[in-house]
Order: structure tokens, then sequence, then C-alpha cells
């Protein structure tokens, strides 16, 4: 297991991976990737890899079939590799709980009732966990949904905003998780001005809660706005190798 810092922030003003406390891990975006998948995204901060594959819509089996809207489902998986010791791959009761919480981000968003008796499935797998799985995994399945082509109210995305040695700070990553003094998660879609997961381990003042808050959705506003640019770049590619130019 990871050790405990001795110290979060240092003279510098410096966390323990050199970031600043208002800078984000460096974000990478791909979507499309995978070619059985109706529509895929790998999105990594830092060392957190996370993969979402979308099947669907489909024609739901009868026990999950609901007259006026897709039934959505989702499972967030942690690879056995993605964690510093073998991860059992059996689902843990922390995957089941997030695979609900993360149903319940997307559920908002999702215009399930353009597909009635259909069921949607994302697949969430965590490659590499290095903190803040769950709001990578929101990045992730926005942008796997953007590229199958489903319907969505807006793009959205997640981060995490945490407290240590006494300073918020964005996007933390496992060690500041793990040992920090709190862990705020928010997944949101700026353009609708809406949240549609928060969460809070620890504790934080009512102005700390603002500041932090106001901290994350700005940092949600900058992701999905670099989901934008990944979505158009995406187009952009298949154009250029489609038969338009005819
Ligand atoms: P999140 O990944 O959304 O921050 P948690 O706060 O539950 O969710 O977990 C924090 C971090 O702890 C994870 O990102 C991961 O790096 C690590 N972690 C979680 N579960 C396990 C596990 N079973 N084995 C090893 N590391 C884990």
């Amino acid at each position: 297991m990871m050790a405990r810092p001795e110290k979060f922030i240092d003279e510098s003003g410096r966390r323990v991976d050199g970031r600043l406390p208002n800078e984000l891990r460096p974000i990478k975006m791909q979507v499309g990737l995978l070619k059985n998948a109706n529509g895929s995204a790998l999105v990594e901060y830092g060392l957190t890899k996370v993969i979402a594959a979308i099947y669907g819509p489909r024609e739901s089996q009868k026990s999950v079939s609901l007259p006026d809207r897709a039934s959505l489902r989702v499972r967030y998986h942690m690879a056995p590799f993605s964690t510093e010791e073998r991860k059992n791959p059996v689902p843990t009761r922390r995957e089941i709980e997030l695979s609900k919480v993360l149903r319940e981000s997307l559920e908002p968003i999702v215009m399930t009732n353009y597909f009635p008796r259909t069921t949607i499935d994302v697949f969430v797998e965590v490659l590499q966990s290095d903190g803040g799985t769950r709001t990578v995994a929101a990045t992730a399945a926005s942008l796997a949904l953007a590229d199958a082509g489903i319907p969505i109210k807006a793009l959205f995305g997640g981060v995490a905003v945490g407290k240590v040695d006494g300073v918020l700070v964005v996007d933390i990553n496992e060690v500041e998780d793990m040992y920090g003094d709190a862990d705020m998660p928010i997944v949101a879609a700026p353009d609708l001005n809406l949240v549609t997961l928060y969460q809070l381990n620890g504790v934080l003042s009512k102005d700390e809660f603002q500041e932090a808050f106001d901290i994350a959705m700005n940092a949600i506003t900058g992701i999905v706005n670099m989901e934008k640019e990944t979505l158009k770049s995406s187009y952009q590619v298949e154009n250029k190798e489609g038969d338009l130019e005819k």
C-alpha cells in the first residue's frame, strides 16, 4: 500500500505529483476505438485510465422491457491488473454500488424515452486506477454515448475535489484521496446546469463546500469542452476517410 506523504503541499505550494492546487492531471480522450461496440471511449486523467463501451439500444429481454423507455444498465468493473495488487476479478460490493451510482448519474441525461422496450448497456472497465475512477468513468461514458449516437441532453463529465493540508485541490489522485481530509466527486452537465452525482467523503465547512463546488464546476466545464473537441475531430477524420469528395 502507498505510504502517507509527510506533506501534501510543499514550500512552493506544489502537490505530491508537482501540480498546483487548481491544476488538473493531464487529460487524454479518444473515441470509437472499439470495433464491436456501438460506441466507445478511452479517457485518462494522469495515471487513471478508463474505457467505456456502449451496447445498444437493442431489444430488451421481456423481464427488463419497459414500455415507455429504454432500460439503462451500467457495469463498473476494475480490471485485475488495474490496481497495485491484483484485484480479484469478481465484482466487489464497491463495484456493484459504483455501477448503481453511475447509472443514476446517467439516467437524467440519456434520452431513454426515444427507445422504448430496448436496453442500453454501458460497460465501464478501469484499466489503471490512481484515484477518481468514478469521475473518469462518467467522462468516458459521456463520450461513448455520443460516439454511439445515443441522444443525450448534453455532454457531461466528472472530477473530484479534495482537501489536503487544509488546501482545496482539484482532481485528486489516489494518495490524496486515501490520506486527505475530504474527497468530493461530482458529475455534471454544465450546459444544463445540472449535477447528477454528488458525494462527499470527509468534512468541509460551508465556505469550503462552496469554493470546492465552484472549482469542480469550472473543471468540468473545461473537461466537457475537451469532449466537444474530441468528438468534432473524430467526425473530421470520418469525413476525410469517407467518400464525401465524390
Ligand atoms: P474513485 O476511484 O472514484 O476515487 P474510491 O474513492 O473508492 O473511488 O477509490 C479511490 C482509489 O482507491 C481508486 O481510484 C483506486 O486507485 C483505489 N482503489 C479502490 N479500490 C481498490 C481495490 N480494490 N484495490 C486497490 N486499489 C483500489
